[in-house]
């Protein structure tokens, strides 16, 4: 049995009710539980919980490669602990096979109890040391060490006979339900990681699954045993998006209604016929998340230039960048901006990736022929006072959209350039009048998005002059800055951000307002180039510029403004 009590000291602290909230949640979630409870930060409840049971509290874990076989997969699931190395470690040379006297240390993610003990012992004659630490991290390196869902796929239980508790609830565990347990384990981890995408990628010899996180992929550590279930995995995420699991030779499109952890996702599902098996990815859709531009990291300044213009009664306003540069996620703060019981809203997208509550959201369906220009065509019947269509991707949708801000409605859109005076170039060359495209476009925004440093664990790094120079050079900025720079805030890592350095993403902005000189400008046909410079000398900051601010305000590195100016470049 599960020991369900809680040490004296931390059960005064709480009533009946609040220890009984504690000691039903998962043990993975307890902490979180009792910082609920206790209403306090996840640290203070970290070293509350330890000091009740004469625990330490380890950080930086690092896992114990000795222990990493003797434990069943499942049993470290259940349980939510890990082995790790602690204190200080003898040279690799001198290591020599653990006798059976050498303690073996543990990180868990709650309080251990009798049982687990009387569990662990079973596997191996050492002393067990336990040691509390950051749920999340002993999580991670749960996931890491062992696979994500590694819990559920394991090929025999090797003499581990679950704990009552957890048996009970799992009866009949068969390979089928073996391996709809898997594909949920991957989509929940998917969701605690803040993924946002999922892709099941069959190659030689074995079954890859990669999250993308905060824009860049992420390798998944997965059982060793998983391609032995390749195919059964597929078919349950076919069967779950409603698929033709006998069709394998067509692409496919479908989705899924996941619930996890309270809330409903909203999953794109999409596969590919690939040499070995069906790749296919999943886009995890967070519709009740509220954006608004101080969560994008967009200054005040920034704010300002954008919210005149929000304010007007018609034009259009456009968002560049590459996708998933975050250019939907823009356009519907500014929609919170302005939502408002006397703005009739409409809009028009494909996916619908947020939900704002009082505005009328449709859904593009090519296949029955509702595109963005015939369904644009319908929302002018519609009395919009603001319509946004998710893409200008064509000639005919550039067409409405420009009639519709000039017949009194403001109008938002995105258009795939890479920087914000392109894009008046793009729609020239579409072959829309310049005079019309002068007259209807009010803004551009070309956006990036980059990694935003750890903000627990970022510290001042020193950097060469050489490499200032180079980079500011690239961002297009003011090489005399380099003389009195010597350090900037980098990345360390640490429990918190697993190890990365980095947290969440911010924008970079560059934002183009269009005055009279533009206007002729446009209407000369002039390139590109030549309306970026006039732009610049009137004061607009490039993408490189709006990077370089963020890094020497401490929230992001060189390294990560570089990296998605430079693809801008190419
Ligand atoms: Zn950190």
């Amino acid at each position: 049995m599960l020991q369900d009590t809680l040490p004296d000291s931390l059960a005064a602290r709480l009533t009946d009710e609040q220890r009984q909230a504690v000691i039903e949640a998962p043990r993975g979630m307890r902490l979180a539980a009792l910082v609920a409870t206790l209403k306090v930060d996840e640290n203070t409840a970290l070293s509350l919980a330890a000091a009740s049971a004469g625990l330490d509290v380890a950080l930086n874990l690092e896992t114990d490669p000795g222990a990493r076989g003797l434990f069943p997969a499942r049993l470290i699931h259940d349980f939510q602990i890990i082995p790790i190395l602690f204190g200080p470690q003898v040279p690799p040379e001198e290591q020599q096979p653990p006798a059976p006297t050498t303690p073996l240390h543990f990180a868990s993610a709650w309080l251990p109890d009798a049982s687990m003990a009387d569990w662990l012992k079973t596997f191996t004659p050492r002393p067990l040391v336990w040691h509390l630490a950051v749920p999340e991290r002993v999580h991670q390196l749960i996931i890491e060490n062992f696979g994500v869902g590694s819990g559920a796929l394991e090929d025999s239980d090797e003499g581990y006979v679950a704990p009552e508790a957890i048996r009970d609830a799992e009866a009949e565990v068969d390979e089928e339900a073996a391996v709809v347990r898997f594909v949920t384990d991957v989509i929940s981890q998917a969701v605690d990681d803040q993924a946002t995408d999922i892709h099941f990628e069959p190659q030689e010899g074995q079954l890859r699954i990669r999250y993308r996180v905060d824009g860049l992929l992420v390798p998944v550590s997965v059982p060793e045993n998983l391609l032995r279930f390749q195919d059964a995995i597929i078919s349950r995420v076919k069967i779950m998006a409603r698929l033709n699991i006998s069709e394998r030779r067509l692409p496919q499109d479908g989705r899924i209604n996941f619930k996890a952890a309270g809330r409903i996702l909203d999953i794109r599902v999409s596969t590919i016929p690939t040499i070995y098996a069906e790749s296919i990815s999943l886009r995890l859709l967070n519709k009740k998340e509220a954006y608004t531009m101080d969560r994008l990291g967009m200054s005040a300044e920034e704010q300002n230039q954008i919210k005149q213009v929000l304010d007007y009664p018609h034009g259009i306003i456009l968002v560049t960048g590459p996708t998933g540069s975050g250019k939907s996620t823009s356009l519907n703060a500014f929609l919170r901006q302005i939502n408002s019981t006397d703005l009739r809203i409409i809009t028009i997208e494909d996916p619908i990736e947020y939900e704002v509550p009082g505005v009328n959201q449709m859904q593009v369906h090519t296949e029955i022929g509702l595109t963005f220009a015939s369904a644009l065509r319908h929302v002018l019947r519609q009395d919009p006072d603001v319509i946004m269509v998710g893409e200008i991707r064509d000639r005919e949708t550039a067409d409405i959209a420009i009639r519709a801000s000039l017949t009194g409605h403001l109008v938002f859109s995105t258009l795939h350039t890479n920087d914000a005076p392109g894009a008046i170039t793009r729609l020239v060359d579409m072959g829309i009048e310049p005079f019309l495209v002068a007259s209807a476009i009010e803004l551009v925004i070309a956006q990036r998005l980059v990694r935003r440093l750890c903000p627990e664990c970022n510290r001042s790094q020193p950097v060469t002059k050489v490499r200032l120079l180079e980079s500011l050079a690239i961002l297009g900025c003011n090489p005399a800055e380099a003389e009195t720079i010597t350090h900037l805030q980098g990345p360390v890592g640490c429990d918190r951000c697993r190890g990365t350095g980095y947290r969440g993403r911010i924008g970079l902005f560059e934002i183009f307002r269009l005055n009279e000189e533009m206007h002729s400008l446009v209407l000369k046909r002039e390139s590109t180039r030549t309306l970026a410079l006039t732009a610049r000398e009137h004061g607009m900051r490039t993408l490189g510029q709006s990077g370089w601010e963020k890094v020497k305000a401490g929230y992001t590195t060189l390294d990560e403004v570089l990296r998605v100016i430079t693809i801008a470049e190419q």
